[in-house]
């Protein structure tokens, strides 16, 4: 089987790659390890980012709106309105409707299908495919590999392999007294180096999680913060995200495949938030363009690199944050800062980001202090 194409891994990235790459006359054949018949259900908040990649997604899929956030550590607290809400979606019903998508583009679909390897024949390696049926070989010169964190191709080709986090978040049921719009955020440092979150659902529903440290029980911190609110956690969701650091690997050529990677499996998520879903959008779609044009990938992914990068640099000077240093931030956040929050979301921040200093002078000396911390 000959393919223009190949693209391993039916989530976000691929999915999206592959119709892009469909719809302009390639024929793309995407092989994923799972049966896709029920993807696991996930609450995702995304930013508005999300309709300037992909300007005609379903609006029946975002399921509610958050208008607001809610940022507390200790007693000090600050309110930050969204000029362009942030959405709420179901990874679940995302990936159907990105599945219906690629395969009206035409993509040939094939599920229960995981990608083994390369053949060994160094200049013309076969794409090697194991389904019910048994393994087979397929070809193409052009392979995206979008299969995650645990992707086979980087940890066999790039023994750097990707910094990654656990995230844990437990479905509740929103207490009356809490806004359905606002999404609200907790530093702890004693209980980790990012944050505690509640996204609030439709239907009174929310999830409240955490990212943490790997080698920590994540499960008691979680369930330590629930007892904490007051809460109680009707089911979990799990799972590891993957971390941007400048210079991850994005492409790479094993004998005549040129091989691009999109999504997690790219580090195309924003470290101070693992949010993956946008970035790896934008990801694949500068993958596809790539291809499409013959242009370079890294060329096509200059913005969202540097948005990357960003994020990166943001979340350096985060982790040498105590508690303190995160009350002396909330109290900074004066109406112009908020202004200047309000108006540009966690996807677009680098045209702005280095205002915030001439919007509130404080940020200059508790910066000057978390760059002496990070290079010192
Ligand atoms: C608990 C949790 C909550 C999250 N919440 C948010 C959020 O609110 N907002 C947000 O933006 N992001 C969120 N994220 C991050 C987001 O889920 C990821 O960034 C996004 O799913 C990455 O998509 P992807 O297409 O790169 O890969 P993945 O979603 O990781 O999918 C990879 C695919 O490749 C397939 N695959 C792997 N290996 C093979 C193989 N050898 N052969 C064939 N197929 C293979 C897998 O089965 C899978 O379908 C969250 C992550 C977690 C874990």
């Amino acid at each position: 089987m000959d393919f223009d194409v190949v693209v391993i891994g039916a989530s976000s990235a691929g999915l999206f790659a592959a119709e892009i790459l469909a719809n302009n006359g390639k024929k793309v054949a995407l092989f994923e390890k799972s049966d896709l018949v029920d993807p696991e259900s996930r609450l995702y908040i995304i930013t508005p980012g999300l309709f300037r990649v992909m300007p005609d997604i379903n609006p029946a899929l975002v399921r509610h709106k958050i208008s607001k956030i809610h940022i507390q550590s200790g007693n000090e607290k600050t309110k930050i309105n969204l000029s362009s809400p942030d959405v709420i979606l179901d990874r679940k019903e995302l990936l159907l409707d990105l599945i219906e998508r690629a395969k009206k583009a035409g993509v040939h679909i094939h599920t229960e299908s995981e990608f083994l390897g390369f053949n060994n024949n160094k200049a013309n390696p076969g794409i090697k495919i194991r389904n019910k049926d048994g393994e087979l070989e397929v070809r193409s010169k052009i392979l995206i590999s979008a299969d995650g964190v645990n992707s086979r191709i980087r940890s066999e080709y790039f023994p750097d392999k990707l910094l990654t986090v656990p995230l844990l978040q437990a479905e509740i049921y929103l207490p009356s007294s809490w806004d359905e719009n606002t999404t609200r955020i907790w530093f702890n440092v004693d209980s980790t180096p990012y944050f505690f979150w509640a996204i609030p659902d439709k239907n009174q529903k929310a999830v409240v999680g955490l990212i943490a440290e790997k080698g920590v029980d994540i499960r008691r911190l979680l369930d330590d913060f629930l007892a904490d609110q007051n809460l109680h956690a009707n089911t979990y969701q799990s799972g590891v995200a993957a971390m941007h650091s400048p210079g991850t690997e994005i492409e790479t050529r094993i004998g005549d495949i040129q091989v691009f990677f999109a999504g997690d499996v790219a580090g195309q998520v924003k470290v101070t938030t693992v949010g993956g879903t946008v970035t790896g959008l934008f990801g694949a779609k500068a993958a596809a363009e790539a291809i499409l044009t013959g242009a370079s990938y890294r060329e096509r992914l200059k913005s969202v690199q540097r948005e990357l990068d960003l994020h990166y640099f943001i979340r350096n000077m985060l982790e040498k944050m105590s508690d303190d240093d995160y009350k002396k931030l909330i109290r900074s956040i004066s109406p112009p800062v908020q202004n200047l929050l309000s108006s540009h979301d966690r996807d677009g921040m680098r045209s702005h980001f280095w205002k915030l200093p001439l919007l509130q002078p404080g940020f200059i000396p508790l910066g000057l202090k978390l760059l002496l911390k990070t290079f010192v």
